[in-house]
């Protein structure tokens, strides 16, 4: 199994990049997706959920108040830790599941791991092959994740200080696909990134 880790901040491309990957025929793994399975109705995750955080975090309907779980935890570091020690090794295990599950059915010759804090916890970077950033100035990720997601600028700084620097990101990164551009010229690179890829684990296998 052969897997590229896909990372970026919030704004930079990681869901358009992961879109052209899957374009490409290659499986995606995304552990945002996996985050949102986990806590969908009637889930084991939920329901601990409701035990450590209270029903005040539900919905009449008995979903999930994202909104407000996000809000709670993002004012109280301590509150978060409950939630990422609830939430992060099963989003873990099914990340891999899924992986091992994809590796049997598909024979892949390689495989997209998307974690967008890849480099915030050391979780992941053992099972992966290689690290690809997806990179664009700042002002364009705040003005991006504006749009796509209604937020204020200072909303989406917020979220952005919570990451990791851009300049360490990038220093830790094998890889660096610039979304400066257009999303035709971000296709262009992934395939590029693509063509290279499956020629190198060809050869080397
Ligand atoms: P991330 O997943 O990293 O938070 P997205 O892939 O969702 O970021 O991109 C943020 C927003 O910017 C989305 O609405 C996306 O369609 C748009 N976007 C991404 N890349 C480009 C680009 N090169 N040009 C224009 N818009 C883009």
């Amino acid at each position: 199994m052969y897997i590229v880790a896909l990372t970026g901040g919030i704004g930079s491309g990681k869901s358009e990049a992961s879109r052209l990957f899957a374009n490409l025929g290659v499986p995606v793994v995304d552990t945002d997706v996996i985050a949102h399975q986990l806590t969908a109705a009637g889930s084991t995750v939920l329901e601990e959920i409701n035990q450590t955080f209270g029903a005040d975090f539900f919905n009449p309907d008995g979903t999930l108040n994202r909104a407000k779980l996000r809000t709670h935890i993002f004012n109280d570091a301590n509150e978060r830790v409950k939630l990422e020690r609830l939430l992060h090794p099963a989003i873990y295990n099914k990340a891999l599941d899924t992986l091992q599950d994809n590796q049997q059915r598909l024979q892949p010759i390689y495989q997209l791991l998307v974690v967008p804090l890849l480099f915030e916890s050391n979780r992941y970077q053992s099972i992966v092959n290689q690290t690809l950033v997806i990179d664009c100035d700042e002002s364009l990720q705040i003005s991006r994740a504006m749009r796509r997601s209604n937020l204020t600028a200072n909303e989406v700084k917020k979220l952005m200080l919570a990451q990791t620097s851009r300049k360490n990101r990038c220093s830790l990164a094998d890889t660096i696909i610039d979304n400066n551009g257009t999303v035709s010229e971000l296709a262009e690179k992934i395939n590029e990134f693509h063509k290279k890829l499956i020629n190198t684990c060809i050869v080397s296998k």
